[in-house]
């Protein structure tokens, strides 16, 4: 670099431009630049139009893909920092520079990092003539147009990065209590409603109420949209935040207020104590107070939830597992696998082959096990069982269709999930599934649970109607639990009734539930419902259950949900 310099002879007669009677030259500029761009984020420069030679700070170096701070033959050398689209742009610009067509220069563009990736900067310049009046010198500056603010102008609060420096200063670190990042509740409704000037009202608005509530050494900082950072320099404890986070609510409400309600909104919090986790970056508190306050909302809002790690690495398992599942399915559903367990006759006949329940299989890349209890969820929260469950839909026909083969009345039962028969065209499928196998309507058993069936739609009714139309059959699973009662028996009318092993472990020791297991299957076979007794692992319990006349059993003491393989192998022979 400096040989360049010593190679140029700047500031000789002929390189000066007319200022108001200052005269000033290519090295006078370049040496402002070099003292004062330490103390700028931006990127000044000068350019002599006459000798074609460039400088610009040296930051612009460190950078963007620029050679050097000096050089020359500028627009030849731009071509190695500026994206190959607007290459052409600023050579038009700098000949209507160079021909005095213009005396300011103000253009937007992409230039390139070190990496190559494009960076939208914006650069300014004012051309400078000299003596005789021909363009000299363009003097200006190049600012990344992406470069996130420090500070924002509505709230008043510096941004949530300028944070950062407390938790690099270790003295200032050590006092650090706690993180609370604070959120309105709904905010983008607020602005679709009252428009988003109203909306930066109600912004400006909680800020000034987080100040107000705010005691000594603790300070607050704009996050992202609706969202603040409060960082406590007193080692504070949770509780302590806890209070603050209620002064911050009494002065939101008294702001309602004050406003005559005419937006009514309130907060949640997501709270971190720094003193558990004083070896944490800036960036991981960041990351998991964005965590908390999500958990917060997720809970039902206007609520203070407070940091636990146990829920942290409980999320985290999920989106792990939302990421195998996803790719799985994408890859064409590899690591999944229907098993099928059997349901058996009870009564005189008993111990007879019915039929079997499909049951789903997963697992990861790594060869990792997940059980249904932990995936089924995620798969119906990402709205995935509906693909996946086309799947299984596709597995059972396939084994029902050869059972039937040997047992021609074999009926295979399904699971459902609400989510199907709201969000996907499940009627469609089973129709289509039934076509393609040849199968007869009441070769499947659709088993749902009422727990997801509370609210009793128009459109599940629809479904249900459709569903018992075709002649397809239906099992109230999991009755027993928890959310089963007896008016979903009459509202479903369904098929078969599925006692819980929860229910029917109960029933075997205590008489309270012995008696009301009795009523039930009673009262069902009364109404010509079918009974199936779930969960049953060993002979006593069969023995004792037998008692109560089920219609059909199932449980490990025939046999365990076993591959499509191991199946046919156990039951393909009649
Ligand atoms: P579920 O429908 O109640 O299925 C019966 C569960 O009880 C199965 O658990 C089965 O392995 C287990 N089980 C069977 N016999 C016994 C026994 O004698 N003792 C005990 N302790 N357990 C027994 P699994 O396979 O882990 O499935 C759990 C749940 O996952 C199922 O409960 C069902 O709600 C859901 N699920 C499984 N496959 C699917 C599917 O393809 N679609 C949907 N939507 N849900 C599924
Ligand atoms: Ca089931
Ligand atoms: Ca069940």
């Amino acid at each position: 670099m400096k040989d360049r310099y010593t190679k140029c002879t700047f500031g000789n007669s002929g390189k000066c431009a007319d200022m108001s009677d200052k005269k000033i030259t290519f090295d006078d500029c370049r040496k402002m630049i070099q003292m004062y761009s330490p103390c700028m984020d931006d990127y000044p420069y000068i350019m002599d139009l006459k000798q074609d030679e460039y400088y610009i700070s040296e930051k612009a170096v460190e950078r963007f893909n620029v050679p050097s701070a000096f050089f020359t033959n500028a627009v030849k050398t731009h071509e190695q920092f500026v994206h190959k689209d607007d290459i052409q742009l600023l050579t038009q610009e700098l000949e209507d520079m160079i021909e005095g067509k213009k005396n300011e220069h103000n253009i937007t563009y992409r230039w390139l990092d070190h990496d190559k990736h494009t960076v939208w900067i914006n650069c300014r310049g004012t051309l400078i003539k000299d003596e005789d009046g021909s363009p000299q010198f363009m003097i200006g500056c190049v600012n990344e147009v992406g470069m996130a603010a420090k500070a924002d102008n509505n709230s008043g609060l510096l941004q949530s990065s300028e944070m950062k420096a407390l938790f690099e200063t270790a003295e200032i670190r050590d006092k650090i209590g706690f993180v609370l990042r604070v959120g309105i509740d709904g905010f983008k409704d607020i602005n679709e409603k009252f428009g988003t000037k109203y909306g930066d009202f109600i912004l400006k608005g909680v800020a000034n109420c987080i100040v107000e509530s705010l005691g000594e050494n603790q300070s607050v900082y704009h996050a992202v949209g609706d969202e603040y950072l409060i960082v406590d320099c007193n080692g504070s404890s949770v509780e302590e935040g806890h209070e603050l986070y209620r002064n911050i609510r009494r002065a939101i409400d008294f702001f309602i207020e004050n406003n005559d309600y005419e937006a009514v909104y309130t907060i949640s919090g997501g709270i971190l104590s720094c003193k558990h986790y004083e070896t944490m970056s800036y960036e991981e508190i960041v990351k998991l107070s964005t965590f908390a306050l999500q958990q917060a909302k997720y809970r039902g809002k206007n609520q203070l939830y407070i940091f636990s790690y146990e829920d942290y690495e409980k999320f985290l398992r999920k989106r792990y597992i939302l990421t195998c599942v996803r790719k799985s399915v994408s890859e064409d559903f590899r690591g999944f696998e229907t098993y099928f367990q059997p349901l058996m006759t009870a009564g005189d006949e008993h111990g007879k082959l019915y039929g079997a329940e499909c049951l789903l299989r997963y697992e990861t890349e790594k060869g990792e096990r997940i059980s249904p209890i932990d995936f089924i969820p995620i798969l119906e929260e990402s709205g995935l069982i509906i693909p996946v469950g086309r799947f299984v839909l596709e597995q059972a026909a396939q084994m029902c269709k050869k059972m039937q083969t040997v047992y021609p009345d074999f009926k295979v039962s399904i699971n459902l999930s609400y989510v199907q028969i709201l969000k996907s065209a499940i009627l469609k499928d089973i129709f289509n599934i039934l076509a393609k196998y040849g199968l007869k309507p009441e070769s499947f058993v659709v088993e749902i649970t009422e727990s997801g069936y509370l609210e009793n739609t128009p459109l599940v009714r629809r479904v249900w109607d459709s569903l018992k139309k075709i002649g397809i059959l239906i099992a109230l699973d999991d009755f027993g639990t928890g959310y089963s009662n007896l008016s979903s028996i009459s509202n479903f009318s369904p098929d078969y009734v599925k006692l819980d092993r929860g229910f029917t472990v109960k029933a075997l020791k205590n008489s309270y539930e012995n008696t009301l297991m009795k009523h039930i299957i009673d009262l069902a076979h009364s109404v010509k419902l079918k009974i199936v007794i779930e969960g049953v692992e060993t002979v006593e319990e069969l023995d004792r259950l037998s008692v109560m006349e089920p219609d059909y059993v199932q449980g490990y003491y025939y046999s365990k949900p076993c591959s499509s393989d191991e199946f046919w192998d156990r039951y393909g022979v009649a």
